[in-house]
């Protein structure tokens, strides 16, 4: 049963317009000391988006981080799904796009 909801978790679905139209950009915010390392963030995004980080948070569990965030596809299920409310997830913003521009300059 498990292995069946897990083969249709993922969305597989493509819109027939896909290439034409231009999707928001995701801007992710992980707060690594909240997360307790349960993982459904992880588990249930429907994009593979997240991927569990090496790092040790304040609570002793590898928090998630992101993998590729042009994937995402900012449903907020990671938010509705976290129990500690340790992720969320905005459109970004033309300033934070202008800014990660100035910092690749540097
Ligand atoms: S908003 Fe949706 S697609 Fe984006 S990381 Fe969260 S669960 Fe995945
Ligand atoms: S759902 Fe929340 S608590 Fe669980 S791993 Fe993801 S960020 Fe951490």
């Amino acid at each position: 049963m498990e292995k069946q909801i897990l083969a249709t978790k993922k969305l597989w679905r493509k819109p027939l317009d896909a290439e034409k139209i231009k999707l928001p950009e995701a801007q992710i915010y992980i707060i690594k000391d909240r997360c307790k390392g349960c993982g459904y963030c992880i588990q249930f995004c429907p994009k593979e988006v997240l991927e569990e980080s090496e790092e040790i948070n304040a609570r002793g569990v590898h928090p998630p981080k992101v993998k590729d965030p042009s994937k995402c596809a900012l449903c907020g299920f990671c938010t509705a799904i976290c129990p500690d409310l340790a992720i969320y997830v905005v459109e970004k913003t033309s300033e934070k796009k202008e800014e990660e521009k100035n910092e690749r300059k540097e």
